[in-house]
């Protein structure tokens, strides 16, 4: 049996967020500045829909916090993603890289380009890559042929790299960078949960050839749905905006659409909220780092417990606070889970690995240790951003 005190860590998560008693939910969205007027604003244009001021200014001004040449905001991450693994060439039959541990959607985008997902090890900590483990195992696995890279063991292309920041915290992306250009692979990272993170002075999302954001209501920015994609290349920023919005030439009556496309846009009401909530970014990112460091200090005495902090040389927007326990096991892990959830305490797990769900079962995949233990390990707690706001 496990040495974790659970009312101990119950303790700690009440006095760091200060909520003596109640439901603490794992994340709630903060609508609580100009969003109201933003919408009603939109709702009184009529312009609701697929045209319309927001999306342009939000897709602007999302640019511009990011410092990417182009964002083209659409539906949601999971569009996002999509759309840009087409984008780098990514077809039927290829193989594409990304850690197992991570949230299904970026499996499914590849699997919606009729690719084949290729689960890689996370780092030691539980979150980002482990890049030294990933660049031996190219070295495994990888044959060129020509200026591309293909999988030895399957004979099919390895047509991307998808790497994602957990939790915020941005993956070492510099060398990830470098290692893919000398394969010849194209990078996508997804940064769905990283809005607002830095890595040394640049945003998360903007490293890849293509990165990709979420909007989702539980991100730390939402348009109730919503997604985006963000590049420095004008041309695949004018094709990701052509190919999800039905490929229709720009004509003042025509109907005339020049390739089979998708209706992946997001509505104008949508980016109205993107609006109000992008202004507050900032604040939110300050509340949730506030937020984590008093975890911190809360979980100090409490040596089966560390809590999960950003990588060297990045500043992590703390979307989700987690803590890891040393010594796991599913048990402990559930127990620990069960006991807060009775308590009011909204905690989750980290995911399954996509590589034990059914669909993906049969997917090519690296040595996952460090992933194994991640799932047992690791535990996400309540981490609304209004909860790192201090009082008075
Ligand atoms: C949220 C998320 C996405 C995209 O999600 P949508 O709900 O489709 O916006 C993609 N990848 C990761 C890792 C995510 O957490």
């Amino acid at each position: 049996m496990s040495d974790i005190d659970f009312d101990q860590v119950i303790q700690a998560i009440r006095s760091a967020t200060n909520r003596p008693d109640g439901d603490l939910i794992l994340h709630e969205p903060d609508l609580t500045g100009e969003e109201s007027d933003y919408v009603q604003a939109c709702i009184k244009s009529t312009f609701v829909s697929s045209v319309g001021e927001y999306v342009d200014r939000f897709e602007l001004e999302l640019a511009e916090y990011l410092g990417s040449k182009k964002a083209v905001v659409v539906s949601n991450g999971t569009a996002a993603l999509q759309v840009a693994l087409h984008l780098v060439g990514v077809r039927s039959n290829d193989e594409v890289l990304m850690p197992a541990l991570t949230f299904v959607a970026t499996a499914n985008a590849a699997a919606h380009c009729r690719a084949i997902p290729h689960f890689v090890d996370s780092h030691p900590s539980g979150i980002g890559i482990d890049v030294e483990k990933f660049r031996k195992y190219l070295t495994k696995i990888v044959e060129h042929r020509g200026d591309q890279a293909f999988n030895i063991l399957t004979g099919r292309r390895l047509a991307a790299f998808v790497p994602m920041n957990t939790f915020g915290h941005p993956v070492q992306m510099l060398e990830l960078k470098k290692l893919c250009s000398s394969y010849g692979i194209p990078l996508v990272e997804d940064a769905a949960e990283s809005l607002g993170s830095t890595y040394g002075n640049r945003h998360a999302g903007t490293f890849g050839d293509i990165g990709i954001v979420s909007f989702n209501g539980n991100k730390i920015i939402t348009t109730g749905g919503g997604g985006a994609i963000v590049t420095d290349d004008e041309e695949l920023a004018r094709r990701a905006k052509h190919l999800t919005t039905t490929a229709k030439k720009a004509h003042a009556w025509e109907y005339y659409h020049d390739e089979v496309a998708w209706n992946y846009r997001m509505p104008n009401l949508n980016a109205a909220l993107g609006c109000a909530q992008l202004k507050r970014l900032e604040e939110f990112v300050q509340s949730k780092r506030t937020l984590a460091s008093r975890y911190q200090e809360a979980f100090k005495n409490i040596q089966e417990i560390e809590c999960v902090v950003e990588p060297p040389n990045t500043r992590s927007n703390y979307w989700l606070n987690a803590i890891r326990l040393s010594d796991a096991s599913i048990e402990v892990r559930d127990e620990l889970l069960s006991k807060c959830i009775e308590n009011g305490l909204h905690c989750r797990p980290c995911w399954n690995l996509l590589s034990e769900l059914p669909m993906y079962l049969d997917c090519p995949a690296s040595d996952l240790s460090n992933a194994q233990e991640a799932v047992k390990a690791i535990v996400c707690i309540p981490s609304s951003s209004s909860l790192g706001v201090t009082d008075g």
